[in-house]
């Protein structure tokens, strides 16, 4: 109210020297009562104008969009820009507040690997994040305020949505055929609908492979078990010689082998896929592995090929020796089974130019025709099922062998050719490998490689 006293005096002032002016102009023109009423209407009239070129001023301040200071005036007019213009930024500032809020949220849902949309009112796209536009292949920003009916290319999206009984999610192939989508709709407030959307192409994926794994298991194991009973029954019921009674023993053995080769492959598989990592500071010696691992190969080869190892003496591997070795063992005993005899069988060592440390198990065998190369590691895939189990295997040693790989950080290469031979390379990284001097073997390291 600071204002309000200048205000009055300064109107009494007006309508005083006014009047007093008037009755001063009216004494001359015989008219002083006139004068008087003419003097202070025009001083109360220059209040007013004054008023009107203040409020103009404050009008067009507001009508410009408050892009400068307020005008500062003193008295009424200079408080109501004052008042007005303190309100206005502070409504400004927690409206930024507010925005800047929304922005955050609005990141941290972008930031979902799942994508959310908002419908409004006739499913009308109020909201939608960058992954449900890709995922129901939109645009996030050309296709807002568009019914998503009239967008969205799947038929059976369409149908849930306006459906109104959405206690299921539904899972549907995405646009494209890119993968599969899981839809969730949710109704909020009135009318509208949230709609999360997820793709599970991977989860599925899993899923199948378990159960393809738990069919696959199944499979192996029931077919000897199979034969195992025809042999029990066949000794149970029928009266067999010594000799033939000696043959169905050895077959019977021979199934229950496979059985067990089977649970013990299933086995470290498990225990590859639980187990700890690989410690990077236990190391073994690289020849002395390489050469066990063909001594392992060569009673299967039964001296029917040629097996040799080339392995410099001090380069030591970091990491579990058992699973090395088992690693190692394996490609060496597929390539004496996938060898016809004669054949060649070499167990090598290099070091790669960018430090990788590289085993190779080469053979002149019956290699692998391309198309097959990208499955081999796959659990229970064989190029030819029948030679695979003739030879005693499970189709699981190269996916051991894989597993073994990443687990110490490396991997496994194959280069192979029909009626040439292949070539199996587990490469090591860099820091899994040393070379010690063959003094200091004994004692701490020479040097890394
Ligand atoms: P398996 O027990 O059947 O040998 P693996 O996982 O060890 O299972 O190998 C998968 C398939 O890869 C084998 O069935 C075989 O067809 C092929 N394979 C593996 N090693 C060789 C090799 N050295 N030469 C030719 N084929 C091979």
């Amino acid at each position: 109210m600071a204002w309000f006293l200048p205000r009055l005096l300064a109107t009494i002032v007006a309508l005083t020297l006014g009047g007093a002016l008037g009755v001063l102009v009216g004494a001359l023109l015989k008219a002083p009562a006139i004068g008087a009423l003419l003097g202070a209407a025009t001083g109360v009239g220059l209040v007013v104008l004054r008023d009107a070129l203040h409020a103009g001023r404050l009008i067009r301040w507001l009508r410009d969009g408050l892009i400068a200071d307020a005008p500062r005036d003193a008295g009424l007019w200079g408080e109501l820009a004052y008042r007005i213009e303190r309100a206005l930024r502070s409504r400004e500032q927690a409206l930024a507040a507010e925005r800047q809020r929304l922005g955050e949220f609005l990141s941290a849902i972008e930031a979902s690997p799942n994508g959310v949309m908002l419908l409004g009112a006739d499913d009308q796209i109020a909201w939608c994040s960058a992954v449900a536009a890709d995922h129901l292949g939109l645009d996030a920003r050309r296709d807002l305020r568009q019914p998503v009916t009239n967008l969205v290319r799947m038929p059976a999206f369409v149908s849930y949505l306006q459906e109104g009984a959405w206690r299921e999610p539904i899972t549907l192939e995405a646009p494209g055929g890119r993968g599969m989508l899981q839809l969730a709709v949710r109704g909020y407030s009135d009318q509208q609908k949230l709609v999360i959307t997820q793709d599970v192409t991977e989860r599925l994926r899993a899923e199948a492979m378990r159960r393809d794994f738990v069919a696959n298991v199944s499979h192996e194991i029931r077919t000897p078990l199979t034969v195992l009973a025809g042999f029990v029954e066949t000794m149970a019921s029928l009266p067999l010689s010594t000799a033939e009674r000696a043959r169905v023993i050895t077959l019977m053995q021979q199934q229950t082998d496979r059985m067990q080769v089977l649970v013990a492959d299933l086995l470290q598989l498990a225990q590859l896929e639980g187990g700890p990592r690989p410690p990077a500071d236990r190391w073994t010696a690289l020849a002395p592995l390489l050469q066990r691992a063909a001594a392992d190969a060569r009673p299967l080869s039964a001296g029917r090929h040629q097996v040799e190892v080339d392995a410099p003496d001090g380069i030591e591997l970091a990491g579990l020796e058992g699973e090395l070795l088992s690693a190692v063992v394996n490609l060496a005993t597929n390539a004496v089974r996938y060898t016809p005899a004669g054949g060649h069988i070499q167990l090598n060592w290099r070091l790669r130019a960018d430090g990788q440390g590289e085993v190779e198990v080469r053979d002149t065998g019956i290699g692998i025709a391309r198309e097959h190369l990208p499955r081999l590691t796959e659990r229970f895939y064989r190029v030819d099922g029948s030679r695979s189990r003739d030879t005693g295997g499970t189709g699981l040693g190269l996916s051991i062998v894989k597993h073994v790989m990443q687990r110490h950080g490396g991997s496994l290469e194959v280069d192979s050719e029909p009626g040439k031979g292949s070539r199996f390379r587990l490469l090591l990284p860099a820091g899994r490998i040393r070379q010690v001097t063959p003094v200091g073997r004994l004692d701490e390291p020479a040097s890394t490689v």
